[in-house]
């Protein structure tokens, strides 16, 4: 909304070149720029324990679809507190962890809304007399129920889903027992001996196999699951694995006798940090790949480092 009149004492407004923002309505009374203004509100999706959503149906605001908490930010509080206070207000929930998703301009209200995903106990919702109707309903099917795509409330629930995605995955990789067999022989993969074994006979091999297939992967999910899902999936996965990766790295060095100093390790933690991101990002496809067929590699205890054969043919050869 653009100011015509002061907003403070009535006096009409005149333009002001105003630094990078232009002409600028202003008030030569008080001396005072009004600039540009629209309102700021809240938008909540509260999942519960079971992974249920609290959708509500608010006639005044659509007959047909359902929608999430949301109300205005009133001055002085913080987008947290509102969004904290509106759950509380229209469905009778205290939440138990609240994250900010991002921002969104929603161009048919001039309101720039701020999306949140919450998490709540499973309670009885208590309705205020805003609220026509609300329930908890599985998050899946609570995206048919919203406005489509585009809209905040759908990408709310989209983003949860895809989290949910690599949150499960990095719950299902951390009972992996890393490196817990490398150096033990075995008949299903190529052992490979040492480090240094590693890297000069099979690093060349490695990356004839690998880049391909890093290649295939990253251009089909940048089409059906786009840059920022596939960025999401490589933070939240790094940062699980970080600490756990290079731990047991260390403890089997030193139960291989690695004792001397080995510049090579950080790369070797990358590189499974690397394989088990693709393997994540596999799994948000819904494909059983090459990354998937490393992640059982790893789940068995080993390190795949290289290829022995002609890929697809042929077997892993593993630390
Ligand atoms: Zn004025």
């Amino acid at each position: 909304m653009r100011f015509k009149f002061c907003p403070k004492c009535g006096e009409r407004l005149t333009l002001k070149p105003m630094g990078d923002d232009g002409d600028t309505p202003f008030c030569e009374k008080c001396g005072k720029p009004w600039f540009d203004m629209f309102s700021s509100a809240v938008i909540t999706l509260v999942v519960n324990e079971y992974g249920e959503a609290a959708l509500l149906k608010q006639n005044y605001m659509s007959e047909k679809y359902m929608v999430l908490v949301s109300g205005f930010i009133k001055p002085g509080e913080t987008a947290e507190e509102t969004a904290r206070r509106e759950v509380h207000e229209e469905i009778g929930i205290e939440l138990t962890d609240n994250r900010l998703v991002g921002t969104y301009w929603f161009a048919k209200k001039d309101m720039m809304m701020i999306g949140f995903i919450a998490r709540a106990k499973k309670a009885e919702l208590r309705l205020s007399g805003e609220v026509d109707e609300a329930r908890w309903v599985p998050v899946e099917d609570a995206i048919n129920l919203v406005h489509p795509e585009g809209s905040v409330s759908y990408a709310l629930l989209d983003e949860y889903l895809k989290r949910s995605v690599s949150e499960k995955f990095v719950e299902d990789i951390r009972e992996i027992k890393w490196f817990e067999n490398s150096g033990t022989p075995t008949e299903k993969y190529l052992l490979v001996r040492s480090v240094y074994d590693a890297y000069d006979n099979w690093n060349a091999k490695y990356l004839s196999v690998w880049e391909p297939q890093i290649y295939f992967l990253e251009e089909l999910a940048e089409k059906i699951i786009g840059d920022d899902t596939i960025d999401d999936i490589f933070e939240t996965v790094s940062a699980a694995l970080d600490s756990d990766i290079w731990r047991e790295w260390q403890l089997f060095r030193e139960r291989a006798g690695l004792n001397e100093e080995n510049t090579l390790d950080e790369e070797i933690a990358d590189m499974a940090k690397r394989d088990l991101c693709w393997a994540a990002v596999e799994k948000a496809l819904n494909i059983t790949g090459f990354f998937t067929e490393l992640l059982d590699i790893y789940r068995g205890g080993y390190f795949p480092c290289g290829w022995d054969g002609e890929y697809p043919n042929g077997r892993a050869a593993v630390m």
